[in-house]
């Protein structure tokens, strides 16, 4: 046994069906009363519903939310909780309005109810990535963790059948790098495999049948164990291959992390093995990259970058700032490689794990 480092995450879970309808007695819990509903615009119903729920204790809704929280729309959102004195935020929705609370947070210490709606994870970590004129910058702090998570496996019936499986295979990349990460523990490492387990059982019977409960209830209860698994160790390939491709290209978020997944994987796994072990088993095949390459196929997923907005003459240049500033990763990041990996995720080839490199 390899020693390690344990922190564990203060945030309440209450996870089920139905629960939604708790969530006034989990505002008093933390002491508030005036509650501000935030969501995106796609989602203002939504939150309607909710605020109307919550009767006194809702003090206003703010539906501007919007991908990598821009600091614009915090600080307008920042006007009406001055305005309207509210004493807690409540996010109905994706990692887009998540972001939004915990934003909030840091600049106000406000708690945050969060009640997730697609499998991103964004409720279970204490990182917060802001934009300011195109600019992304992440933090990690404890002020921005949600004090209250409500999963609500009911809200997920709604997520459509593309989005179900991208955001799914999204929080699967959260967990297959927690289980190679420098500062990977025991205990994470548990979460990790069964999260995979779970949203892999879970995700292609989402696909065939989108009103299935106990497929939706699995695959929330994998992206519950994924996002805990982001919120904990640090990430490696994937997520800057994923962050370079979202800043600098402007593609969508949870497609460009099920299509780069499959690849990043098979350039690590040489120097990875007891990871890739765990993540075939998790998966039920022999082939991890493989796998996730089929996963992606079996829930209708696009495994083409150049089918999102990527042009083949970006790939040098995304080779460029991948490797420009590299996280911690097991196997060397070098160009050569990187480019290789991203001209078959261009094309979608269907990879297979990479033998005989170093670590
Ligand atoms: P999102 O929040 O941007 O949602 C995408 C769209 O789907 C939105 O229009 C949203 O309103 C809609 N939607 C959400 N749930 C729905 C449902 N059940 N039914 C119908 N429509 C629904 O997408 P996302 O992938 O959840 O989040 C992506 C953003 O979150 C990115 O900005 C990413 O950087 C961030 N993120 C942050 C962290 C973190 O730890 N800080 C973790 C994961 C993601």
């Amino acid at each position: 046994m390899q020693p390690f480092v344990y922190d564990g995450l203060p945030s309440r879970v209450v996870f089920g069906q139905g629960t939604l309808s708790r969530l006034a007695e989990e505002i008093e819990r933390l002491g508030s009363r005036r509650a501000l509903v935030l969501a995106t615009p796609q989602q203002q119903e939504q939150a309607r519903a909710v605020l109307e729920q919550l009767g006194e204790r809702g003090a206003g809704l703010f539906t501007e939310a919007a991908m990598h929280t821009p600091v614009e729309v915090t600080e307008r959102a920042m006007r009406v909780v001055e305005e309207l004195g509210v004493d807690c935020t409540v996010a109905i929705g994706g990692g887009s309005t998540i972001g939004l609370g915990k934003a909030i947070a840091l600049r106000t210490g406000l708690p945050q109810v969060a009640i997730p709606t697609t499998y991103a994870g964004s409720e279970m970590t204490p990182i917060l990535g802001e934009t300011r004129d195109g600019l992304k910058t992440t933090q990690r702090t404890l002020e921005v963790l949600p004090e209250t998570v409500i999963y609500d496996v009911d809200l997920t019936l709604s997520l459509p059948v593309g989005m179900s499986g991208t955001s799914g295979i999204n929080a699967i990349a959260h967990a297959v790098e927690a289980l190679y990460a420098r500062d990977r523990n025991p205990v994470i490492s548990l979460m990790a495999e069964e999260g995979i387990a779970a949203l892999a059982r879970s995700l292609p019977v989402i696909a065939a049948d989108p009103g299935n409960a106990e497929a939706r209830a699995d695959a929330l209860y994998g992206a519950w164990l994924c996002g805990t698994c982001l919120g904990s160790v640090g990430m490696s390939l994937h997520h800057k291959l994923c962050h370079t491709l979202g800043g600098s290209f402007d593609l969508p978020h949870a497609e460009t992390h099920t299509i780069v997944l499959p690849h990043a994987v098979a350039y690590n796994a040489p120097a990875a093995p007891e990871a890739m072990s765990r993540i075939a088993r998790a998966l039920g095949c022999e082939d991890p990259a493989a796998g996730l390459f089929d996963l992606a196929r079996a829930v209708g997923a696009p495994t083409a970058l150049e089918d999102i907005g990527l042009k083949p003459g970006d790939v040098d240049r995304a080779t460029e700032i991948a490797t420009r500033n590299p996280y911690w990763n097991p196997r060397e990041v070098e160009a050569e490689g990187i480019h290789r990996l991203l001209s078959h995720a261009l094309v979608g080839r269907r990879p297979v794990s990479e033998e005989g490199a170093q670590s």
